[in-house]
């Protein structure tokens, strides 16, 4: 498993982790598998999406704010419970292929951090399994 570690700059953003996801395949030797890419937080997520087009980084922002507001009612004390609900939507972890000893993406796709509650230094943990 190899950590990387991500710092964050604004309060919500996506950042696209696929250069240092693909190093990690590539020194892990593993022609055919799959890597699995997990952040080990609450606040933050992983997802596949398009890294083409900034504009769908900044529509996914955009709705998901107003699917989930910021300054909405919410029980949880530490006043962070919109960026706890928009990570548990996007999920904690992604999966992808890998072939060749290369990431199996297709051509619009980048692997991003989404984070939820920043700025701040945030991990991602990849592994990558042969198989
Ligand atoms: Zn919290």
């Amino acid at each position: 498993m190899t950590r990387l570690r991500v710092h964050t700059s604004e309060r919500s953003c996506m950042i696209d982790i696929t250069p240092q996801v693909r190093r990690v395949v590539d020194a892990s030797g593993v022609q055919s598998g799959i890597c699995l890419v997990y952040v080990p937080h609450t606040t933050a997520g992983v997802t596949v999406n398009e890294g083409a087009d900034p504009a769908v980084v900044e529509d996914i922002l955009t709705h998901l704010e107003k699917l989930v507001p910021r300054g909405a009612a919410y029980r949880h004390e530490e006043g962070n419970s919109a960026a706890h609900i928009k990570a548990t939507l996007v999920g904690q972890s992604a999966e992808i292929l890998v072939e060749s000893r290369q990431l199996v993406l297709g051509t619009w796709q980048a692997i991003f951090l989404c984070e939820f509650d920043g700025p701040r230094e945030r991990e991602v943990l990849v592994k990558v399994v042969s198989g």
